[in-house]
């Protein structure tokens, strides 16, 4: 009997339960289906499509390039198929924030096809693949064939799971030795953070292939720092299994949104991360943390808006761990950009990096430059004003060394579980 894989955001051919379970069962048709209603939300973005792209290419490789990819709502290109291909089963591997799920299953039900959701993490058998015969595969669009906005992003990571494995296996060798300190320094955490989240994030990786490798890594690394290092990636990695939130929602205005976005807030380190952020595709979980705090406390941007602002720069965006995280910034206490820029970037090296009109300014001034006679013919110029002074924004908010901040005009449907993360 011949069966349907609808793959989601499990895009491999490893480790894949749903894609074991309907080899066991029958010749395979292995689908995705791209919604271009989906790819044209507010919080997608063409990076986030390129390193799909390029994961689904690598898919199709890994399946002798039988992935057979489509355009349309799900329900109608799933029953399409099944009536062609006269198919009685569909499995999948479960995923509550990927859009279409219920309603393939309630089509399913009603047109009697077998659905099967395996859960996350169930076992996966590695039996030899028979597909279904003279299969089309169909292109495999760009971008702007899309509807999507050109989204340069010259640093992005590459997609699929070649690109993955060669990431892994470069931290699990080296770079992981440096991983306790990873988020210490702006500059530090690009080779000492793991980086996979766009990996885990797609698919290509399975989180649990990833934990394995990491905890035989550890066993070799036996005891010291790097040991510790890699028993905390995977308390980290452990963080992916929590239930989801609903995203929140609150009052907020829009004027900063724009400035905030391109990274010019007029404050330095803060602008350094967002263009960081933009060229990469990718950052740490204090600077994602830095952001959101500025974005909501200081600049009190809508948090809707800056949610998605900020999931278009992310290669790795899942729904899911972003308005949690959102979440969990939002109740905490505001941070502060200037004592947070000291530590993490002592030196501004990260900071001149990233914004070269404010490189030859001293130390004292780089900071702070609206202070500083020296960069004032930059302002409004070259660099612009800052949008709010830090000190003022705190004041305002109301922040109390060491109290829980709590603030009415966000509404947090589900409170956040308590996270292992510093901010
Ligand atoms: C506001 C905000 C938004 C975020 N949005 C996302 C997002 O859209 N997608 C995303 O994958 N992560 C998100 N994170 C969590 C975290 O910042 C990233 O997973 C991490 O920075 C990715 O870098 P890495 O792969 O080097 O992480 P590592 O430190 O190497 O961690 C390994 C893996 O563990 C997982 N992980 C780490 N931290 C968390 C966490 N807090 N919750 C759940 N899983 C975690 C990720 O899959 C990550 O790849 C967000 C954090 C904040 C503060």
């Amino acid at each position: 009997m011949n069966v349907l894989v609808w793959f989601r955001r499990d895009l491999r051919a490893f480790d894949h339960p749903a894609l074991a379970a309907a080899g066991a069962m029958g010749p395979v048709l292995p689908v995705f289906v791209i919604e271009p209603d989906f790819w044209t939300q507010a919080d997608r973005s063409g990076r986030q499509w390129a390193f799909l792209r390029e994961t689904l290419l690598d898919l199709r490789g890994q399946l002798r390039g039988q992935l057979l990819v489509r355009q349309g709502a799900a329900v109608t290109v799933l029953a399409g198929l099944c009536r062609k291909h006269r198919i009685r089963r569909i499995v999948t591997m479960a995923d509550a924030a990927w859009p279409g799920g219920c309603d393939v299953a309630e089509w399913a039900r009603g047109a009697g096809v077998e659905w099967l959701e395996l859960p996350q993490g169930a076992d996966a058998g590695q039996g030899a693949l028979n597909f279904v015969a003279d299969l089309a595969p169909g292109p495999i669009p760009d971008a702007r064939s899309l509807g999507m906005v050109d989204d340069r992003c010259p640093h992005r990571q590459a997609g699929g799971r070649a690109a993955g494995q060669a990431l892994l296996d470069g931290f699990l060798t080296h770079r992981s030795q440096g991983y306790q300190q990873a988020e210490t320094h702006a500059l530090l955490s690009e080779r000492a953070s793991s980086r996979l989240s766009p990996h885990l994030a797609w698919g290509s990786l399975s989180a649990r292939e990833v934990a394995l490798a990491a905890a035989e890594r550890q066993v070799a690394a036996n005891h010291g720092d790097w040991a510790a290092g890699l028993r905390l990636f995977q308390s980290r990695l452990a963080l992916r299994d929590q239930s989801p939130v609903v995203p929140m929602t609150g009052q907020g205005a829009a004027h900063d949104l724009d400035a905030f976005a391109a990274g010019e807030t007029g404050l330095p380190f803060v602008d350094a991360v967002l263009r960081y952020f933009q060229a990469t595709g990718w950052l740490n979980h204090r600077l994602r943390a830095l952001l959101v705090s500025i974005a909501l406390h200081h600049l009190r941007i809508n948090p809707t808006l800056a949610g998605q602002a900020l999931a278009r720069l992310s290669t790795d965006y899942d729904p899911t761990i972003h308005s949690r995280e959102m979440q969990r910034v939002a109740l905490a206490r505001p941070l502060h950009p200037l004592p947070l820029a000291a530590r993490l970037d002592p030196t501004g090296s990260f900071t001149r990096r990233w914004l070269p009109e404010l490189a030859h300014l001293p130390d004292d001034a780089l900071q702070q430059p609206w202070k500083s006679p020296l960069a004032r013919p930059l302002l409004g110029r070259r660099y612009p004003e800052p949008l709010v002074d830090p000190n003022q924004a705190l004041r305002r908010a109301g922040a109390r060394k060491g109290a829980t901040h709590r603030r009415p005009d966000f509404t947090l449907i589900e409170c956040p579980r308590q996270l292992a993360l510093p901010l």
